[in-house]
């Protein structure tokens, strides 16, 4: 039965979170306290934590730990949407479908970046950005909890802390040395290009295959239609081809190609059919959101909003 159609749904796990200053409260009381004033010597900490994130997994506490790190950087950087039914509607729907798969008990956090690009990023430890552009070309909820669903994926299959410790090689050191101690906070450009995917290696196919499988049982899970996901990606690879740039953060940092579409359309169709039947396809509530969302102010200037 659909459970993540209603902002009153709630959670499997826990309650649903409710309203921005609930979140906020939760957010302040995640920030860990500043590590700078004992992170002397910024740089050459910053290679130890290279070195040790190269030579060994990544702890949860470490992955929550940067997640709330940069976080807290992209609160300060990027212009976020802060109306609170909206804010609550992107929350309680993300929570649905994380509880729906989260085996790690994660504290999770939803968040629209008020910005026309289509992207949508999910950082370690489970803080999931979605741009405004995307749900603004997104016609359902079959394709906002596609997303949401394929992003989360990212997180609990350690693919964004691995992405993490891949692709900054030499720069890994640096950026969180940048996060942690302040040393670059006159200039945010690192997690400006952290936030476009240009920092960070693009996902393997290997792992948006695994991600999208995984979004497609997430999605079903919640009582959403799957094929919300591979609608979104025709959605997407159409807007390339019409304005490339409008596009170009997400699929910097996730590859799609058309076979993508078969291979998900394949996968949903191996699904047994009375998981299929009856699922949510778009609800009333999901078109208030997004019209409520359409109607907010123009985004502010993009310099600093997912590009
Ligand atoms: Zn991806």
């Amino acid at each position: 039965m659909p459970t993540a159609l209603k902002t009153t749904t709630r959670h499997p796990k826990r309650v649903a979170p409710v309203g921005a200053p609930a979140l906020a409260q939760r957010l302040a009381s995640k920030l860990v306290p500043r590590l700078a004033s004992k992170l002397l010597g910024g740089l050459a900490l910053g290679l130890t934590l290279a070195i040790s994130l190269a030579a060994c997994a990544v702890s949860q506490q470490r992955e929550v730990e940067m997640g709330v790190s940069y976080a807290a950087k992209i609160e300060q950087e990027l212009p976020l949407v802060r109306d609170p039914e909206i804010v609550r509607y992107i929350t309680v729907l993300g929570d649905s479908l994380a509880g729906m798969t989260d085996d790690r008990s994660l504290s999770w956090h939803f968040s629209i970046v008020d910005a026309p690009e289509i992207n949508a990023f999910a950082l370690p430890g489970g803080y999931i950005y979605v741009n405004r552009g995307l749900i603004e070309k997104a016609t359902s909820i079959a394709h906002v909890a596609g997303v949401l669903g394929h992003e989360i994926a990212h997180v609990t299959q350690r693919h964004s802390i691995q992405q993490m410790r891949k692709a900054q090689g030499a720069n890994i050191g640096m950026t969180l040395t940048c996060i942690l101690t302040d040393v670059c906070a006159s200039g945010a450009g690192d997690l400006i290009q952290f936030a476009a995917g240009g920092v960070f290696a693009k996902f393997s196919r290997n792992d948006e295959s695994e991600a999208d499988a995984e979004g497609v049982k997430t999605v079903i899970r919640a009582g959403i239609d799957p094929s919300g996901i591979p609608q979104l990606f025709r959605i997407l690879l159409d807007e390339r081809k019409a304005r490339p740039a409008g596009v170009d953060a997400f699929l910097l940092s996730h590859p799609l190609e058309e076979d993508r579409i078969a291979t998900t359309q394949a996968l949903i169709a191996q699904q047994p059919k009375e998981l299929l039947r009856g699922l949510t396809q778009d609800s009333p509530s999901f078109q208030a959101f997004r019209k409520r969302l359409i109607a907010l102010p123009p985004s502010p200037p993009s310099k600093k909003a997912g590009r």
